[in-house]
């Protein structure tokens, strides 16, 4: 039979040879997936991953991206979502109900707390923030009504490194669900699961994609109701990927452990440099004698993300702060991290103390954070120091 061109340009007969094979996996993508007949169509179940029912629910590309982001975290099950404060609000519609609690850390990323503040309030669901260095705190606060308990190590802007093993007992014994957002330790710091968290989700945005090119989040767990029940709201919620996006994921994940020691590192150096400037009240680095949770980051980890604030002295007004970001060079004004290019941003500090727990009297000066991108330490302390002088004057 003849067909016409057009048809023959959707339906040609030719199939490739099978069996090629190369280090990249390839990229598939694919709304519709085709059975080869009606029974194995109605045979196929999305809940297992033997084989695909509709790109929605995965393709090869995305399963073995989940499988990498599991092995990353050192748990069993993974789904991917677009964005990494899409897998906190997946979480959170997966575990949560009307006349439930959440419980935020005060420092937590500030999305999350929003989320929490607007639509979570809007459909019944009440929050309370914790201090995350207070595990005793967290254990009074718990009642009959908390579902769910946020971890997040460091802590977003201010950095404080939590009681992880404290705060998970407290939640363990009373029979509550810990979620981690695991950005910052990105599966190299320290390991989740190990601490007996029962979910840790990232945001693939920072150091897995690290190219500053793609968003993406993961939710992973070691519970295989856990995950039904977390697969379940992804579902319903018509949550999924794209298979380029998840290629990029792929291709970056294996130089994931070099960046993330190479700006570990570059951190840690400006971090000490910094320290000892007159202009620097206070260095904010986990991994720095003296910052808060410091202990705690000692106990639990082998290693820090490229990420640290300074508070800047508060002789200085606001204006000449902002003049010091203006004045850098390399390190360009920008949310996100953990991609090339060194970033700032200074935040509210006010803000700030008025959200802690604490009162916030250990917050003053003027916040301003850095993202260590790959360029050499050297040419970023130069930046720093050369900003340093035009906005503050010359070092005494
Ligand atoms: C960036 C970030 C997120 C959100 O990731 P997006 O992909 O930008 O939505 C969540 N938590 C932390 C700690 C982050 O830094």
């Amino acid at each position: 039979m003849s067909r016409d061109l057009s048809t023959e340009l959707i339906h040609h007969p030719y199939r490739p040879p099978a069996g090629f094979e190369a280090p990249q996996l390839a990229i598939h993508k694919a709304s519709t997936v085709i059975f080869a007949d009606v029974a194995s169509m109605r045979a196929r179940d999305w809940r297992n991953k033997l084989g695909y029912t509709y790109g929605l629910h995965g393709t090869p590309t995305t399963f073995a991206l989940e499988e990498r982001v599991a092995a990353l975290e050192g748990g069993r099950q993974c789904v991917l979502v677009p964005s990494g404060l899409a897998a906190i609000a997946l979480v959170d519609q997966a575990l949560l109900a009307q006349g439930g609690e959440v419980l935020l850390p005060d420092n937590v990323y500030g999305p999350s707390r929003e989320l929490a503040r607007s639509e979570l309030t809007r459909w019944g669901i009440t929050h309370r923030l914790y201090d995350p260095l207070d595990a005793t705190a967290l254990a009074a606060m718990i009642g009959p009504r908390t579902r769910l308990v946020w971890l997040e190590a460091a802590g977003s802007v201010t950095m404080e490194f939590p009681d992880l093993p404290g705060l998970v007992e407290a939640a363990r014994s009373r029979g509550v669900t810990t979620a981690l957002d695991n950005t910052w330790g990105a599966g190299i710091a320290f390991r989740g699961f190990d601490l007996g968290i029962d979910i840790v989700m990232q945001a693939l945005t920072k150091y897995p994609s690290g190219g500053g090119d793609v968003l993406m989040g993961s939710v992973t767990t070691r519970d295989a109701a856990l995950h039904e029940r977390i697969k379940l709201t992804h579902m319903h919620l018509g949550l999924g990927v794209a298979g380029n996006d998840a290629e990029l994921v792929l291709r970056s994940l294996a130089t994931l452990p070099l960046r993330y020691h190479a700006q570990d590192a570059a951190g840690r150096a400006l971090a000490a440099w910094l320290a000892a400037r007159p202009e620097v009240r206070q260095v904010l680095h986990p991994a720095l004698e003296g910052s808060p949770g410091h202990a705690h980051w000692r106990a639990t980890c082998s290693a820090a993300a490229g990420l640290f604030s300074v508070l800047l002295d508060e002789r200085y007004t606001a204006a000449q702060v902002d003049a010091f970001v203006d004045a850098l060079q390399l390190f360009r004004i920008g949310y996100s991290w953990a991609g090339p290019v060194s970033l700032v941003v200074p935040y509210d500090v006010a803000a700030m103390r008025a959200g802690s727990v604490r009162g916030g009297a250990h917050l003053r000066g003027h916040l301003v954070r850095f993202s260590l991108g790959l360029e050499a330490v050297a040419d970023l302390q130069a930046d720093i120091e050369q900003a340093l002088v035009a906005a503050f004057g010359a070092a005494v």
